[in-house]
């Protein structure tokens, strides 16, 4: 299951550099940034840490499974695989 950021993100950027997959990204909407996970290469952190990095960094805890991208662990961590 990749990890997707709810509407209660503050934008703090926190949890852009510690994905091991540049899985999230950073845009602008109007002047200010806006992060969001790209599910093709979210992995949970499986292959690479214990715990989604995101979500131990996110001070407001707005990083929560994304319903719609549901993966077993294998297939996440075949996923991480191809990535690297
Ligand atoms: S759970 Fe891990 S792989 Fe997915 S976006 Fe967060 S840090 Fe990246
Ligand atoms: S760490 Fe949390 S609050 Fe900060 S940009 Fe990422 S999702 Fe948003």
């Amino acid at each position: 299951m990749a990890m997707m950021i709810t509407d209660e993100c503050i934008d703090c950027g926190a949890c852009l550099p510690v994905c091991p997959n540049d899985a999230v990204n950073e845009g602008l909407a109007t002047d200010i940034p806006v992060y969001w996970i790209e599910v093709e290469r979210c992995t949970e952190c499986v292959g690479a840490h214990d715990e989604p990095q995101c979500l131990e960094v996110c001070p407001v805890d707005c990083i929560v499974p994304n319903p719609d991208y549901q993966e077993t662990q294998a297939e996440l961590l075949e996923k991480y695989e191809k990535l690297h």
